[in-house]
């Protein structure tokens, strides 16, 4: 290969807000056959609201407020998207948060924190129910996530929210797919209801949800259409990214984490630009081999 073309490429890329840390990166994006895509922050925008607030039947009801607020209370030690849109909803609401010890942040699970003299367990089912015992299942519109509160040893509610795709999303995938592609997929931390209807919209075929970090470097590294590029975004996708023949972190809004295990680093927020990133990678290697 001609350094001088990769060169070219590289600058190229960096110009267009696509960071290339390696020739081989390049060389890969260029060959790449499988492209597995984060769902919460990559291909969503990454900005939930939230929507409704489910109450759970208590013998001591707490009010839409008192649940809203407990929760933000405990996601102020968080750096997930969902604990970032439920803080922002309390302040909307101009709710004062309480001051909370103890916190632990459970990577893909939730938190758990000491707020106003009780435990507030916020995030999947499962860890919530740890704490609480069996919950029902929240009314969920197509697409909205659930994000469960218990608050001491009952169950207090859920919030629900809504992260919308992006606009690019479908345009994005139908364009991988024209550069040679075969394989695109979805890997979630999120349960099957939530991401089915956003994956059918965004066009990807193959999920698969409820992963834990470690699933999906297990995925990643077993797909048979070779290289793979892996997208995210987040604390938690720092392995796969690192696991993948190339990783592109969405760096615009990203954690620090998944950019440092990326070999791509997109610092714009549009994600037209793995398609770009590839196209690139095409052009440049037409030149140089
Ligand atoms: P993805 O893999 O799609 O980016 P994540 O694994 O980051 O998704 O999150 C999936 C689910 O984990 C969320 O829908 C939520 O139920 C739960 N979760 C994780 N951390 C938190 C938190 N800090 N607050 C609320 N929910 C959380
Ligand atoms: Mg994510």
């Amino acid at each position: 290969a001609a350094p001088v073309a990769f060169l070219g490429g590289i600058s190229r890329a960096a110009r267009a807000g696509i960071i290339v840390r390696s020739t081989q990166a390049l060389e890969q994006l260029a060959r790449a056959r499988s492209v597995a895509f984060d769902k919460t922050g990559t291909l969503t925008s990454g900005t939930p609201l939230v929507g409704a607030i489910v109450l759970a039947p208590m013998a001591a009801p707490l009010t839409e407020d008192e649940v809203l607020g407990l929760t933000a209370s405990a996601e102020q030690y968080s750096t997930h998207v969902l604990a970032a849109a439920i803080i922002a909803e309390a302040a909307r609401r101009g709710l004062a948060l309480h001051p909370a010890s103890g916190a632990q942040e459970f990577a893909t699970d939730g938190v758990r924190a000491e707020v106003a003299g009780t435990t507030v367990a916020v995030g999947k089912r499962r860890f919530v129910e740890r704490l609480v015992g069996p919950v029902p299942d929240p009314p969920l519109s197509p697409g909205e996530t659930a994000v469960y509160v218990g608050v001491g040893e009952r169950f207090a509610g859920c919030i629900l929210l809504r992260d919308a795709l992006r606009g690019t999303a479908p345009s994005t995938i139908r364009s991988l797919v024209a550069l040679g592609v075969r394989e695109v997929l979805m890997l979630t931390g999120d349960v099957e209801a939530t991401a089915r209807p956003i994956a059918r919209e965004a066009g990807v075929d193959t999920i698969h949800t409820d992963c834990l970090p470690g699933d999906k470097v297990e995925i990643v590294r077993n797909l048979p259409e070779r290289p793979v590029i892996m997208v995210g975004d987040g604390v938690n996708d720092a392995p796969v990214l690192a696991a993948a023949d190339v990783g592109i972190a969405m760096g615009a809004r990203g954690s620090t984490a998944a950019s440092e295990s990326a070999e791509v680093v997109i610092t714009v927020d549009d994600l037209a630009k793995v398609g770009e990133a590839v196209l690139i990678g095409k052009r440049t290697l037409r030149i140089a081999l």
